[in-house]
């Protein structure tokens, strides 16, 4: 029987999403041995269970209050409570961030040849999909009715199988359409991973560790984004340089040991620097300019 002291949180088994909810995890710190093929996986360092399934499971388990807390794709997410809500449910949970990572948009799809003016071309053709609730909402804006062949999986090839005229699918590239000679008309939903938790109050312990997970997952996100820039540049034209820095309002200035005209600069910066700023701030006279990952950041 699981404890229910510890706080438990759904990931995806394996998949495109399981990797990343991994490598998150251990940035925050949670040590977890995930190499066994065991469904529940127990942290050695914090009161945590992960509970690994298919991501299709994940939104259920959060709503039903099986698990506290879900990391999935808001595409499944809405899908599930979308289904929920059509039953007569009314589902509830809370979203506590959206992810840096799982990016992908739901598409219609048609055969290379298909003549596409606009939404109302699709009226009365059979388009398969795995995401019927978002499709029929989506379609619903333009009074297009249309007929579904549900499938949950290899949707690029129904069109050719004969089993539907169009498809509506998650893209992340193009290319797996390409190769089934399809092309992408229409983008529905665009998506991300994201981090839910179930409705119900928690206990003050488990919601103290929910905080302090939220603020690692934070810095770790923040961190991914973010950059250290160093660079050496002379005193003269430190506000040209400063004003070509991407969000460099508090820079660090420290003098050089025997320079008088120089000083060195520090910053962390939200975005990279691009190969042309570098090569304009070197124009101005900038040197050894340096370019840092950020491991972990807390404000
Ligand atoms: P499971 O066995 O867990 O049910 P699955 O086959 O349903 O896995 P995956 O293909 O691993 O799911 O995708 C999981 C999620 O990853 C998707 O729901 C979506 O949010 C995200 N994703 C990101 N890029 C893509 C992509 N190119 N195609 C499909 N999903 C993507
Ligand atoms: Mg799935």
């Amino acid at each position: 029987m699981l404890d229910n002291s510890r706080l438990r949180i759904a990931m995806q088994k394996s998949g495109r999403l399981s990797d990343e909810s991994k490598k998150l995890l251990a940035q925050c710190g949670i040590k977890i041995n995930l190499q066994e093929q065991r469904l529940i996986a127990f942290a050695e360092n914090m009161p945590i269970d992960i509970l690994r399934v298919r991501d299709d499971d994940i939104p259920g388990l959060v709503i039903d209050g099986v698990v506290d807390l879900g990391i999935v794709g808001e595409n499944v997410l809405e899908e599930e409570v979308l289904d929920r809500q059509a039953e007569g449910f009314n589902p509830q949970y809370k979203t506590l961030r959206r992810m840096d990572f799982g990016g992908c948009r739901l598409s219609i799809a048609a055969p290379r040849d298909f003549d596409y003016t606009g939404p109302e071309c699709l009226k009365d053709l059979r388009i398969a999909t795995t995401y019927p609730h978002l499709l029929r909402r989506y379609l619903s804006q333009y009074n297009v009715a249309f007929k579904t062949c549900l499938l949950n999986g290899s949707v690029e090839v129904a069109p050719r199988a004969g089993l539907a005229d169009v498809i509506c699918d998650l893209v992340s590239s193009g290319a797996t359409l390409e190769a089934n000679g399809l092309k992408e008309i229409e983008v529905i939903y665009r998506s991300k991973a994201c981090l839910i938790q179930r409705q119900a109050e928690m206990s003050a312990d488990k919601q103290a560790l929910i905080d302090k997970l939220m603020t690692r997952i934070q810095g770790v996100i923040q961190a991914r984004e973010s950059k250290y820039i160093m660079l050496h540049a002379p005193t003269s034209v430190l506000d040209q340089i400063v004003a070509l820095l991407p969000g460099a309002e508090n820079p660090t200035i420290l003098p050089l040991t025997g320079e008088q005209n120089r000083v060195a600069l520090h910053m962390v910066s939200s975005e990279s620097l691009f190969w042309e700023t570098m090569e304009k701030l070197k124009a101005l006279g900038a040197s050894s300019i340096l370019v840092l990952p950020i491991e972990k950041m807390m404000e």
